[in-house]
């Protein structure tokens, strides 16, 4: 999976960001972020939004090498703190009679 490193202080992000939160550079270069990542913390909805049609949803922060963190669905039923988890791009709920795609984690 792609990201981006700060061109000033190396901070690693899972998406493109105008200003660095941690420097307040502006520059960045893609980086690779490769296919691993480990779950920090998760939160299980049983009520779902409109849309998605995973129930209970498992939701959670997952963190790849660099320390670059990313929000998303974890797919699975036995969310684990630490479990390896990799990325995946495909369908994530339908809004408005439209597929929004993105990324979300299946068990490594
Ligand atoms: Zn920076």
């Amino acid at each position: 999976m792609k990201g981006y490193r700060c061109n000033k202080c190396g901070k690693v992000y899972t998406y493109n960001r105008k200003v660095c939160v941690n420097c307040g550079y502006t520059g960045f270069s893609e980086t690779e972020l490769g296919d691993e990542a480990k779950l920090i913390t998760y939160t299980v909805l049983y009520v779902v939004p409109a849309g998605i049609e995973r129930s209970p949803l498992v939701l959670g922060i997952v963190e790849f090498k660099d320390g670059a963190r990313m929000f998303g669905q974890i797919m699975t039923d036995k969310p684990q703190v630490g479990m390896k988890l990799k990325p995946q791009y495909g369908k994530l709920r339908v809004k408005d009679g439209k597929e929004i795609n993105g990324y979300y984690f299946v068990p490594a």
